[in-house]
């Protein structure tokens, strides 16, 4: 039999279009139009791609969008200045820094300058201490993306047995932690597999819910998944000119009961999600004025 297919592209356009209307309605009520300033240093291509996506999905959904492109030599210190400007600047709601930066500049430094009321992305310690604890301000965007595509795929996950591959800080560990929290599409128990999980397979087999975040193409194979069992593949990886997930599509769409596809899965619904959050930071800006 063949897997179920959740369809991130047909879900994501149906949020973006309700978001449209509510994005209206608010800058209608409020004069006030959410604004994402998307900060990218270098030329990275994929990051490019991924940055001229937000910004049509911005454009797209009323949101202003502002995009400053750094040379690849920007100093750690300018980066900051530029950061705190937009810190600053009460018409930016939402800050995005595209992640890989350049090697010279330490990542966690600058994404903990971003101030937590613009923190789209969910990545500042006060976010995810909130997150961690349950009451959140912002739910980062790919967890929050994979959590409503396990929803709006009917599959339940109270009580079930989720297996996350992966513990990086912006997929495997928060999506761990948000789908064991008490709660909606949540109550679930939860196991996070790294590179140093002994017997692998044993674990993965042992999934109601898959979800693989490795980056590793085609790395979950069906002899890892249990028959019936829902999976969710977060990976891009690029082989033979061709984007891959991480989980091996074909073979394993026989034995799972419902699977998402890449492309066209979990990427378009992280979009969607940094919109929800722009949003929201817009509404924070309001209530804090
Ligand atoms: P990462 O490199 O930060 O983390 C990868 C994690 O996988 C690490 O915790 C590592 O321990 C684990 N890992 C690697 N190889 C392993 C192995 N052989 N066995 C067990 N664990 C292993 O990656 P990330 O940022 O979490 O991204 C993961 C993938 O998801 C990448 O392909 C990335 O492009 C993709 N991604 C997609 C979206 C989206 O919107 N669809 C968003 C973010 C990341």
């Amino acid at each position: 039999m063949s897997a179920r297919i959740i369809d991130g592209k047909l879900i994501a356009a149906s949020i973006r279009e309700r978001l449209r209307d509510t994005v209206a309605a608010f800058t209608q009520t409020t004069g006030v139009t959410p604004k994402l300033a998307a900060v990218l240093v270098g030329e990275d291509p994929a990051s490019q791609v991924y940055v001229r996506n937000k910004e049509q999905a911005c454009t797209k959904a009323g949101i202003l969008s502002e995009v400053h492109r750094l040379d690849e030599a920007t100093t750690q210190a300018d980066l900051l200045r530029f950061v705190a400007r937009l810190n600053n600047d009460p018409s930016v709601h939402g800050i995005l820094v595209q992640l890989p930066l350049p090697k010279h500049i330490h990542q966690i430094t600058v994404l903990d300058a971003i101030h937590p009321l613009k923190d789209v992305d969910c990545f500042h310690p006060e976010n995810v201490g909130l997150l961690f604890q349950n009451r959140p301000r912002f739910l980062p965007c790919t967890p929050q993306g994979i959590q409503v595509l396990i929803r709006e795929s009917g599959t339940a996950v109270n009580g079930a047995h989720v297996v996350v591959l992966g513990r990086s800080e912006i997929v495997g560990k928060p999506v761990g932690i948000m789908l064991l929290q008490k709660g909606e599409t949540a109550n679930a128990t939860v196991t996070i597999c790294h590179r140093g999980t002994r017997n692998l397979p044993e674990v993965t087999r042992s999934a109601d819910i898959l979800i693989a975040a490795i980056g590793r193409p085609e790395f979950v194979t069906q002899d890892m998944v249990r028959k019936d069992a829902v999976v969710i593949d977060v990976g891009i990886n690029r082989q033979n000119n061709k984007l891959v997930g991480d989980v091996a599509f074909e073979s394993v769409s026989q034995i799972a009961s419902a699977i998402t596809p890449v492309p066209g899965g979990v990427g378009p619904m992280t979009i969607a999600m940094l919109l929800e959050n722009t949003l929201s930071a817009a509404r924070l800006a309001l209530k804090n004025t």
